[in-house]
């Protein structure tokens, strides 16, 4: 059966591009980066080469970005660093509720080790309230996280009035950018952002390969102890043809950025628009407005979403559900009880997220076969 895959939000195919210029660093160019001997130094120099594609693409610097392990390194690395770096001046950091496991596990941690942390509410569609922003700094305020988009709904966030309050309190700002990297432009001068997270495998590179935007003359402390790579601040070998795959698919997606935003808002329009007007009683999460090109997310009222995806996936369909399943039991999205979808909609969930290997004939045999599946479901 042939897969139809909509969980670009979960993960993506590494382009065959991306895959091309990694593969010499795989076989033949296997020097450690470090070595001063030529295939050390052919490591180091495309290293620095991908460096300076991942800073074309959020406009900072290239010695600003810190190759990771991916965008949950990325994340405890701004958070836990900002957090000590500073626990002189303050304990206080603002999160929202709605982030991904990678910041609020890592802020519960913080709490834990005496931090306070704000988790701001958010609207119906997903959007942090600025006025409890405002309300809730303090004279210990010393971060604040609030993501770029969200993973799960694809609301973007009022990145530049939080960063504007954030510059007007000289408090740091940081962005969990993962899902929006290279589905928006960013501009990380413009925006005011000090800090960023961004993962390969959202953007058609591999999995495994992260990295950290850190503005010029942020200090945060040291994650990894080890020798000296990333400035001795990310200890450990580089992944160096990973790290290759990172720069080419940053180059991509800024050189692609118009064409890949409208290609995915149109599958992803067509979808909404398909699935309103064939299946009663559905209820769309997140922002028409402020929202990820290829994001959708559909509440289907009387619905499991695991019975809904199991189905699917007889189809050949990927797609996911707005529910964490863990030890066992089914528990309700913290994104959609945040947003404070009612109980008889909380269950029957269901993430697409498109991706550029999608056609609108994918997004028909989608709506056919969901349509099937819910009066299915239903009866
Ligand atoms: N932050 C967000 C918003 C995400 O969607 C994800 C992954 O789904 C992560 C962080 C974690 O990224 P990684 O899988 O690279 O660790």
């Amino acid at each position: 059966m042939d897969i139809k895959y909509f969980d670009n939000a979960a993960t993506t195919r590494i382009n065959e591009e991306v895959l091309k210029e990694m593969f010499p660093y795989l076989t033949k160019e296997y020097g450690n980066a470090s070595s001063m001997y030529s295939i050390g130094r052919q490591s180091r120099r495309a290293i620095e080469n991908a460096r300076k594609q991942v800073a074309q693409l959020l406009n900072c610097k290239p010695q600003e970005i810190y190759f990771t392990s991916c965008g949950t390194e990325s994340d405890n690395t701004a958070l836990k660093g900002v957090a000590f770096k500073n626990k002189e001046k303050g304990n206080h950091i603002i999160t929202s509720k709605i982030e991904h496991p990678a910041i609020l596990h890592t802020c519960q941690n913080l709490e834990k080790q005496g931090f306070e942390v704000t988790y701001l509410n958010v609207d119906e569609e997903g959007t942090i309230d600025i006025e409890q922003l405002n309300n809730s700094i303090k004279p210990s305020t010393i971060l604040i996280s609030i993501m770029f988009a969200n993973n799960e709904i694809g609301t973007i966030e009022p990145i530049e009035q939080i960063s504007y309050i954030a510059k007007k309190h000289n408090i740091i700002f940081h962005t969990d950018a993962v899902q929006a990297c290279g589905n928006v432009p960013i501009d990380v001068q413009k925006m005011g952002i000090d800090m960023l997270s961004l993962s390969g495998h959202k953007i058609n590179a591999p999995k495994g390969i992260g990295a950290l935007y850190v503005k010029d003359g942020i200090e945060f402390e040291t994650y990894m102890d080890g020798g000296h790579q990333e400035h001795s601040k990310r200890a450990g070998t580089e992944n160096v043809a990973e790290i290759v795959g990172l720069g080419k698919a940053c180059e991509m997606a800024k050189n692609n950025m118009e064409k890949h935003i409208k290609y995915l808002q149109n599958l992803r329009d067509y979808y909404i628009s398909q699935v309103e007007e064939k299946i009663p009683d559905v209820k769309l999460n997140g922002s028409r407005k402020n929202r990820l090109p290829g994001n959708s997310n559909f509440s289907f009222k009387d619905i499991r979403g695991d019975e809904l995806l199991l189905k699917l996936d007889e189809k050949g369909i990927c797609a996911s559900s707005g529910s964490a399943c863990s030890t066992g039991s089914l528990e309700p999205s913290h994104v959609l009880t945040a947003i404070g979808l009612p109980q008889n909609l909380l269950d029957g969930t269901l993430r697409v997220t498109f991706g550029e290997d999608n056609t609108i004939e994918d997004v028909d045999y989608l709506v056919e076969n969901l349509e099937q599946i819910v009066k299915m479901l239903r009866k």
